[in-house]
């Protein structure tokens, strides 16, 4: 089924300007952790926060809203967020703690619940897990040549990055956008066999593709997931919108379009893959 499993979709935009004001699309990842921690449902979440080189992020085991807020914001590279679960459980000794991840990260947490070899009493402290669509990903070092090679802009004068319309863009002492496709060789070859990109395993998943800019594409995927995003929405956390508002090129048909695309393209480097005697994940994905 495209999209995976999901209870309801809806187009969501944060309230609270301070959170719109330094989130990627509608805020609805630091806007929900937000009110969650708040509500208690969560004690603490895992973010992708700042280290000190310049948008390379670091996983940060955020337990108040300032830090939840200041790790708003998309990096196009690597975060391994689900390495700070242990931290999170085992050294922070958080009870309920929130995931936020790429689809390949949420599938990690529910590998972990599932089976958890090495990590017992630690998969069934995830009370939440947020996921953000994911197309691809780069390494740091690919980003950064993106940037500087081809936007020919310093890292660190970067306020803010993304991708969409078929562009690379980023916000710098100029605004700069190059076609998506000088950046393919710089992705990682493991996304080139992922074949999720909305998240399908995560309570809660959101993007950009499908609304317009400043909005949150949003599918609420399980009972928890569901309850909650009711309750927020209840509380005057977001302004909603229906995605049937939204017609070509943007709503739900074009989303369905590129992860019908994504799928495709797994299936197709995933055979390639066999071809040559490489192991491949079985099919159930697929
Ligand atoms: C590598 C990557 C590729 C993406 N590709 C697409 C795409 O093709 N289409 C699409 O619609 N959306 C894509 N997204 C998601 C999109 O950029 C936004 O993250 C999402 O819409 C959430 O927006 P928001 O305003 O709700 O998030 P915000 O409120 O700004 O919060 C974003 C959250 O994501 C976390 N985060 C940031 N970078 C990473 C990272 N590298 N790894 C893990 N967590 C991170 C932050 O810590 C923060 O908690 C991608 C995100 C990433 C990281
Ligand atoms: S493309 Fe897939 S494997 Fe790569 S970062 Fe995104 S979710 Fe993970």
């Amino acid at each position: 089924m495209a999209f995976g499993n999901y209870k309801e979709v809806m187009a969501l935009k944060a309230k609270d300007n301070a959170i719109t004001g330094v989130a990627q699309d509608g805020g609805v990842v630091t806007a929900l952790l937000c009110y969650a921690l708040d509500q208690g449902v969560i004690d603490g979440a895992i973010v992708a926060g700042k280290s000190d080189t310049p948008w390379l992020p670091k996983p940060v085991v955020a337990t108040t809203k300032e830090e939840i807020i200041a790790a708003a914001g998309t990096k196009y590279t690597i975060s391994p967020n689900m390495a700070a679960i242990k931290t999170a459980v085992r050294e922070y000794g958080l009870d309920k703690v929130a995931l936020v991840g790429t689809p390949c990260q949420i599938y990690a947490a529910r590998k972990m619940q599932l089976y958890p070899f090495g990590a017992r009493h630690v998969g069934d402290k995830i009370a939440l897990t947020i996921g953000i669509f994911c197309t691809e990903n780069f390494s740091y070092a690919g980003l950064k040549t993106i940037i500087e090679d081809h936007c020919k802009v310093p890292v660190e004068s970067v306020k803010k990055m993304e991708i969409g319309k078929g562009k690379f863009s980023v916000k710098a002492a100029k605004d700069v956008a190059i076609p998506i496709k000088e950046t393919h060789k710089y992705e990682q070859d493991g996304d080139h066999v992922c074949t999720d990109l909305t998240a399908e395993f995560a309570d809660i998943a959101t993007g950009s593709i499908g609304t317009p800019d400043g909005w949150s594409t949003t599918f609420t995927r399980t009972t928890k997931g569901s309850d909650l995003m009711k309750k927020a929405i209840a509380a005057g956390v977001f302004e909603t919108k229906q995605m049937s508002e939204f017609a070509a090129p943007m709503g739900l048909a074009m989303l369905e379009k590129l992860e019908n695309g994504k799928k495709d393209k797994a299936k197709k480097h995933a055979a390639e893959r066999q071809a040559l005697g490489l192991y491949v994940t079985p099919g159930i994905l697929y």
